[in-house]
């Protein structure tokens, strides 16, 4: 069996935010002190050997008016992964209207969640028609098409 080694966290499932301290060997938590209830041992496991995080960022729009769109991963993907996903991101040129919750790209950087719009943009933030799909420009289609 290898070193066992101490981690301080803070559960953050709820406003309690309680102060966690682990003993971990290799991938295994041995003992665990702090947590009120027993979402804290899931939260402790889940950070300590699988941490995952709701990515959030922007993407371009076809808009002079409103350049740039928010938005958010529809779940929590392995914290390894959001730099790759924010790159995904900065590759898509969306045309408005779009409206918050529309799905702008699927399974983003290979994580299984999908890029979904936090806000509405144009149309008086109304429906679109449109799949948001298919609005989805990625940078090499849009330097073809400058060409
Ligand atoms: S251990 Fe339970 S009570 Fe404490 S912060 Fe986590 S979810 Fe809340």
């Amino acid at each position: 069996m290898g070193e066992s080694s101490t981690r301080r966290l803070t559960c953050l499932v709820c406003p309690i935010g309680c102060e966690l301290r682990a003993t971990v060997r290799g991938q295994e938590i041995v003992s665990l002190e702090g947590h009120e209830c027993p979402r804290g041992e899931a939260y402790a496991s889940q950070e300590l050997f699988d941490p995952r995080r709701v990515l959030t960022t922007t993407v371009r729009l076809c808009s002079s008016e409103v350049p740039r769109l928010p938005v958010k991963t529809s779940e929590a993907v392995p914290r390894e992964r959001l730099r790759a996903g924010v790159q995904a991101a900065r590759e898509l040129r969306i045309e408005p209207p779009v409206r918050r919750g529309d799905v702008l790209m699927r399974d983003v950087a290979g994580t299984g969640a999908d890029l979904v719009a936090t806000r509405s943009v144009g149309d008086n933030g109304g429906a679109s028609s449109e799949s948001p799909k298919s609005r989805r420009t990625p940078r090499s289609e849009n330097h073809a098409q400058a060409s």
